[in-house]
Parts: C-alpha cells; sequence; structure tokens
C-alpha cells in the first residue's frame, strides 16, 4: 500500500459516519452500539476492504468491524462504501496493538487476518499480526467459543505463523497449504484484494483456523 499521504484522508475520515471515531468509548458496548445482538466479527488489517464488505453484505445477521492502521488505506474502503452503503460494518482507524484497549474480554466472536504484513526482519517478528505477542490480545477480546481465520500467500510468514501457535495455547483446527485447491476449505471462500493479486500470478494461498 503506497496511498499512505493522500491529502485530506484523515479530514474525510474525522466525518465519515461509519469510522467509529472514539472507539475505545465503546469498550464492552459493542452490541449496544450496533443495536442488536449480533456477533462481532473483526478483519485486522483490512486493507481496502473488499473481503469484510462481501462478508456484510452476505450475512446482514453479523456485526463488522474492519480494523486498519493507515487513513489513506481506509479512505478507499469509505470511498467503496459510498457506493454500496451496508448497516453492519463500521471502521477503526488505529494500531492493532491497542486492541484490548478497544475491545472487553470476550467481546469479540470471531477475527480475520488477511494478508497480513510480513514484517520479515527478525528484530521485527513482533509486529507480526500472528505472532505471539498478538495472539496473546486476541485472546484477551475473543470469546472462548470464537476462532481466528489466518490466510496469505507468503510462505516464511505462515510458517511462523504456525510455529506460533505451537508456543501458545491455541490450537490448529484446520490448515491448508493450497486453500483453492482445496474444496472443504475454500467452501465459501471471499478473496480479498492481495489474494487476489498473489493467486492470479499462480502462488498457493495458506490457510489456517485456529481456536482455543
Ligand atoms: N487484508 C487486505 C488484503 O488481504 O487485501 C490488505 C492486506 S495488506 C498487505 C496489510 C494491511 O494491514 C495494510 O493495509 C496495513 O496498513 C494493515 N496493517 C498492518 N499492520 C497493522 C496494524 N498493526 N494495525 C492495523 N492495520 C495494520
Amino acid at each position: 500500500m503506497r496511498l499512505r499521504n493522500i491529502t485530506g484522508s484523515r479530514e474525510v475520515i474525522a466525518e465519515n459516519e461509519y469510522v467509529v471515531q472514539e472507539p475505545k468509548e465503546q469498550k464492552g458496548k459493542w452490541k449496544s452500539f450496533f443495536g442488536n445482538d449480533n456477533p462481532v466479527h473483526l478483519e485486522i488489517g483490512m486493507g481496502k476492504g473488499r473481503f469484510l464488505m462481501t462478508l456484510a453484505e452476505q450475512n446482514p445477521g453479523v456485526n463488522y468491524i474492519g480494523i486498519e492502521k493507515y487513513s489513506s488505506v481506509l479512505l478507499r474502503a469509505l470511498q467503496k462504501m459510498e457506493q454500496n452503503p451496508l448497516p453492519n460494518i463500521r471502521f477503526i482507524r488505529m494500531d492493532a496493538e491497542e486492541i484490548t484497549e478497544v475491545f472487553a474480554k470476550g467481546e469479540v466472536d470471531k477475527i480475520y487476518l488477511n494478508f497480513s504484513d510480513p514484517w520479515p526482519k527478525d528484530r521485527h517478528a513482533k509486529r507480526r499480526l500472528p505472532s505471539r505477542q498478538f495472539l496473546a490480545r486476541y485472546d484477551e477480546i475473543l470469546n472462548p467459543a470464537g476462532d481466528l481465520e489466518f490466510k496469505t500467500d507468503n510462505k516464511d510468514l505462515f510458517t511462523f505463523a504456525e510455529e506460533e501457535v505451537a508456543e501458545t495455547k491455541w490450537e490448529i483446527r484446520a490448515i491448508t497449504y493450497d486453500l483453492h485447491n482445496d474444496s472443504k476449505m475454500c467452501e465459501g471462500n471471499v478473496m480479498t484484494e492481495y489474494e487476489e493479486k498473489f493467486s492470479s500470478k499462480g502462488n498457493p494461498i495458506y490457510k489456517y483456523i485456529i481456536g482455543r
């Protein structure tokens, strides 16, 4: 994503009805924020948001929240929302490191990580969204019955992610090293922007579903 400095993106976001401006104030109150009792599903590092918007359209009985660090990227999602507004989706511009300040214990029912940034240098491992440091944060906010789905085309990142799971109380419930040729795991698969780009180059897509 090279769109980090689109002029005015912060201003647009500050006024947009689909962006939660003070997300920490909603901690523990997300169901009343949405005005219903539906489950809350998150995508962390959602990019331009196509994945989450498709799911929100398919599943009106789920509340979706997309988390993205950069205003200029989030702006692209908002532009897409204008073309097809949906009542069951909202966005937060934030660094996922602060996620436990925004969601209370067990308040989230599902988490998606899609094509997370690889942070290839060892010293940056704890910034990777499937790292054990992030798994500990997800453990706090995710309902005990909930699960986390991660997909990527980056083999090194996926290997790292599997190794991190082994160091925690999380368990792998399902795994594939070639999602698009795995009929069971690919059933109902919604492609992300990155997934379309990299699978069209012939890269296999790796995916796990974990729970605890
Ligand atoms: N999920 C999308 C997809 O699959 O097409 C976008 C993938 S893109 C490689 C990763 C996205 O995660 C970027 O938009 C980046 O800004 C966002 N991101 C990375 N680290 C983040 C963090 N700590 N908190 C929130 N967003 C983050």
